[in-house]
């Protein structure tokens, strides 16, 4: 029931938005039905796959591009798969360049260090490893209404028809849809009590074997947040998914997960190791590294983060309020997952603010997206901004003020206040945003009579004694 879309929400405009309906088995009405479906699927997937080849390496994603290779598919199909292919092609060219700049920033400033002998020691020169092309695993076809159909059944037994073209030319198949009540429940529009109207395009998708169908419509929403509405801050993690400056927490990746995906990287690394050792040995075709299990984990995981976020914005205390989230980059994102021991790939963290998104949309609430550097660093009270006011990952502790708070709590609260903060927006980089925290760090010391920076050995044996640490 999710669907990315780009558009920031205009405060009290009128918004249209794309729901999907998910999870909807293809029935098979009689044995065999599904056959020419199961047919098309690996030839679609191959020249998709082709495609994507192209668009990736060799020419600029182009869905309206001439038909290039040989396939026994129509030309209706074909350009479906054109479409679908530069739709693929051209979100990992904007990945893929992200990396590649997040290394080249990586690598200025491990020389920047190196040259003026502030590099940590443990400090390795960044490598960059040439991405492979994406591959498509499971059929997953994104389909319009020139290949395939919906339309509305007209006896009771079924809700939907498609007809779909096949590799056999003039011989379309047709597959009954039926509809579970909470589909029907999710499609009745609830201030007119009448069915929505669908969108033409449909997505067929093969997993293990079954058929699903997604469908999808349209809606409209209205911004309700009022502009000077409170501001909660997210801050996301893995540990807890999401965190608020209320202090609340939401979703985790728990032991269960942990259990799950520790067992998946073991499979992975062997696979690997089978990989390598035949790769050695001359062998052309190669197993793949990715299994079933795996990609069934990461459903799971993004489900949890759905839920969770779902949570956030359905708890009663974040009624009537706007949202603060970080935009996290990639190198942020890498390092989270890195400090927690790896289990979560960046890419499923980046699936949190993608849901946060969403929730804001659907539900016609601000969610305002903010700077996160030294967010995590940045002590909410005084705003002295140091690596050391993070002895471990749960915890922050201010080493001039004695602040002591849950890690991410801190960050949420540091995040919540960034929205419409000019002077932090402005900063070029990370460096200057320092700079500026600095600032405000100096001023709250001037405001407090405070002279020197004199860092706080224990918050818990007294500020008194930290006093008399400075030299
Ligand atoms: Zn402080």
């Amino acid at each position: 029931m999710k669907q990315k879309r780009k558009k920031r929400p205009k405060p009290g405009e009128p918004q249209h938005i794309t729901k999907a309906v998910t999870q909807i088995r293809l029935l098979e009405a009689n044995a065999g039905k599904l056959a020419a479906l199961d047919e098309l699927a690996p030839v679609y997937l191959l020249l998709c796959q082709q495609y994507v080849m192209l668009f990736c390496m060799e020419e600029a994603p182009d869905k309206l591009r001439a038909p290039l290779y040989p396939t026994p598919l129509s030309e209706r199909w074909h350009r479906v798969a054109i479409m679908q292919a530069a739709g693929i092609a051209r979100s990992w060219r904007t990945n893929r360049a992200q990396a590649y700049q997040q290394y080249q920033e990586d690598l200025e400033r491990y020389q920047q260090h190196q040259a003026d002998g502030t590099s940590r020691a443990k400090a390795t020169e960044p490598v960059w490893h040439e991405w492979n092309v994406a591959t498509l695993r499971e059929p997953c076809i994104q389909a319009n209404v020139n290949v395939v159909k919906l339309e509305e059944s007209r006896d009771s037994t079924y809700d939907y028809w498609l007809t779909i073209s096949t590799l056999s030319k003039g011989q379309p198949m047709q597959v009954p849809v039926k509809l579970a009540a909470y589909h029907k429940e999710q499609l009745m529009d609830p201030k007119t009590h009448l069915a929505r109207k669908l969108n033409t395009s449909v997505q067929l998708n093969q997993r293990e074997g079954l058929w699903w169908l997604t469908l999808s419509y349209d809606e409209e929403v209205t911004v309700q947040t009022p502009p000077d509405a409170p501001v909660v801050g997210i801050d996301v993690g893995i540990a807890n998914f999401v965190t608020t400056s209320t202090g609340k927490h939401y979703g985790s990746f728990h032991k269960n997960l942990r259990a799950r995906h520790k067992r998946d990287r073991a499979k992975r690394r062997r696979k690997a190791k089978l990989r390598a050792c035949l790769k050695k040995k001359g062998v052309q075709k190669l197993p793949s590294t990715s299994s079933r299990t795996g990609q069934r984990l990461i459903r799971h995981v993004k489900q949890e983060i759905n839920y969770a976020v779902n949570q956030c914005y359905k708890d009663p205390d974040h009624q009537g309020v706007q949202f603060a989230y970080e935009q996290l980059s990639v190198a942020s994102m890498r390092f989270k997952a890195r400090a927690q021991n790896a289990y979560l790939r960046a890419s499923h963290l980046g699936h949190i603010p993608q849901q946060i998104l969403w929730n804001s949309q659907k539900r016609g609430v601000v969610a305002t997206p903010v700077s996160s550097a030294y967010s995590s660093q940045e002590c909410s009270v005084c705003h002295y901004t140091d690596r050391t006011n993070r002895p471990d990952q749960r915890t922050f502790r201010c080493q001039v003020c004695g602040f002591e708070a849950h890690a991410d709590h801190n960050a949420a609260i540091n995040l919540s206040r960034r929205v419409g903060d000019t002077q932090l927006r402005a900063c070029r980089d990370r460096t200057a945003i320092k700079t500026v925290l600095m600032q405000r760090h100096e001023a709250w010391k001037q405001r407090q009579g405070v002279e020197h920076t004199r860092p706080v050995t224990r918050r818990k044996r007294g500020k008194s004694s930290a006093s008399l640490t400075s030299l």
